[in-house]
């Protein structure tokens, strides 16, 4: 299937940060609006391998979160979120933020989050993709912080927040899970779900602690599972799903190439995956180029992509009547010609899914 037939296919997006969706336009926007230099040329400002290698790139994301200091511009950077996803033909997203890299914004995280949801209202009326909001711990924090975020979540059931999320780097912060465990059963009892990165820096280990510790409904990465046949056939009995981003994982030096990543593998055992695009504005990339690329580099015909669009809408934490709607309309694509983007290019590789759509 080429980028247009994906672009036209029904699908959620369940693993993207919006720390990692800034265009460099919108960078030196709000960089002007602070009057702020840019630490760097704008042409490499998101460069990951640019000068001064990870650790000056992870600074220059926090900079350029803690550019964003109004209302209006947190807003404006949720409503251009849920335009690129649209633009990718994603009909919803769940959408990770991490309070902690928004500067301007400590000890007002309510006020924050009112604001990207006043932005994601916005782009909704507009007919852009639906978006929930997953509030993430970074895995240093401690048990008090996490604690007060989740005071937070379930006093005031803020609006579009979906899920309680962990992220950050499992290879310098080790095994933490535990000291977040009494927050996540508490967010799980309220009746948000529960989003934990895992098996991404981490071995099997971190993804076993993801379950059994914090009880996740969906593993964000979790594809070091596959050092694990044990983890693995629990993950297919239990139907847990990885929200998985190929491109992330071979940037970041946790796969080699698209062939030897573990997506496809993983998803022939059982394992419920999707594919989503982690930090997209950073990594140059678009969510229907990596479905696209995924389905080359593993030679899916239209059915396959089709089951991991209709695994992404099911892994992702929009309500039951949304979830209902998106594979209803899943099934409608599935019963057209999917295999290309339009009538010029329906010829030998176009054909109807009716026969093979659930
Ligand atoms: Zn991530």
């Amino acid at each position: 299937m080429d980028e247009p037939a994906i672009r036209r296919m029904p699908r959620a997006e369940v693993h993207v940060h919006l720390e990692g969706c800034f265009e460099l336009a919108d960078v030196a926007e709000l960089a002007r609006a602070a009057r702020e230099p840019l630490p760097r040329p704008v042409a490499a400002a998101l460069d990951a391998d640019g000068p001064g290698g990870l650790a000056a790139f992870l600074r220059m994301l926090d900079w350029q979160c803690g550019l964003v200091r109004t209302a209006e511009q947190a807003a404006r950077a949720a409503y251009r979120f849920a335009a690129r996803e649209t633009s990718s033909g994603v009909a919803y997203a769940d959408l990770i933020v991490n309070p902690t890299h928004w500067t301007a914004w400590t000890g007002r995280v309510p006020a924050l989050f009112e604001a990207l949801a006043a932005g994601l209202d916005e782009a909704e009326q507009d007919g852009l993709a639906a978006v929930g909001l997953c509030p993430s711990l970074l895995r240093q924090q401690t048990a008090g912080q996490a604690a007060d975020l989740v005071d937070w979540m379930v006093a005031a059931r803020p609006r579009r927040v979906v899920a309680l999320s962990v992220d950050g780097d499992e290879r310098s912060a080790g095994r933490v899970s535990g000291r977040f465990a009494e927050a996540f059963a508490r967010v799980g009892r309220a009746g948000f779900g529960r989003t934990v990165h895992a098996g991404e820096s981490s071995g099997p280990e971190g993804v076993w602690d993801a379950i059994t510790v914090l009880g996740a409904d969906r593993i964000d990465h979790g594809i070091r599972c596959v050092d694990d046949p044990e983890l693995v056939t629990r993950l297919a009995g239990q139907q847990l799903p990885l929200g998985v981003c190929p491109l992330s994982n071979i940037v970041l030096g946790v796969a080699p190439d698209r062939r030897s990543h573990p997506l496809d593998q993983l998803r022939r055992a059982g394992v419920p995956v999707s594919i989503n695009t982690d930090d997209p504005a950073v990594l140059r990339y678009r969510n229907e180029q990596e479905w696209a690329q995924c389905a080359e580099a593993y030679g899916w015909g239209p059915e396959v992509v089709v089951e991991v669009a209709r695994t992404s809408i099911v892994a992702s934490f929009a309500d039951a009547d949304r979830r209902r709607a998106l594979l209803a309309e899943l099934d409608a694509y599935a019963a057209g010609p999917v295999a290309s983007g339009g009538p010029a290019d329906s010829g030998a590789t176009a054909g109807s899914l009716r026969s093979v759509a659930p």
